[in-house]
């Protein structure tokens, strides 16, 4: 199986509203469908979440570009996380977290990304 970055948008009840899946390990290109996908989702959406199949635990400088992008378009406090082999992290109030509780879809992003569950 193809290890690629995946994107989730999670909604009430760790539901998967949209799912788009990037073209290598370190790097999903900027899509209009997930924007569009973003913004119909907008308000029963809870949570956005990325893998990076290669680590790090950690936003990167374009997560960190994209976020904010995303709080000013939608206008209200948004949840992000960042999902790899062995950990989660989730940006909340302006705070970054490792979540040691993941949710279910965690584990549903990595198969998607194509990594084992976490151990
Ligand atoms: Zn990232």
């Amino acid at each position: 199986m193809t290890v690629r970055e995946v994107f989730f948008l999670i909604g009430e009840g760790g539901a998967v509203l949209h799912r788009d899946d990037g073209e290598s390990a370190s790097h999903i290109a900027d899509s209009r469908a997930r924007w569009e996908a973003i913004w119909e989702n907008r308000d029963q959406l809870v949570e956005l979440a990325h893998s990076h199949p290669a680590g790090p635990l950690a936003f990167s400088h374009e997560d960190e570009t994209t976020m904010a992008a995303l709080a000013s378009a939608l206008g209200k406090p948004l949840v992000f996380s960042v999902v790899t082999p062995g950990g989660m992290l989730r940006r909340q109030g302006g705070a970054d977290e490792r979540v040691e509780s993941e949710p279910g879809w965690a584990d549903d992003l990595r198969r998607a990304s194509g990594l084992p569950p976490r151990p």
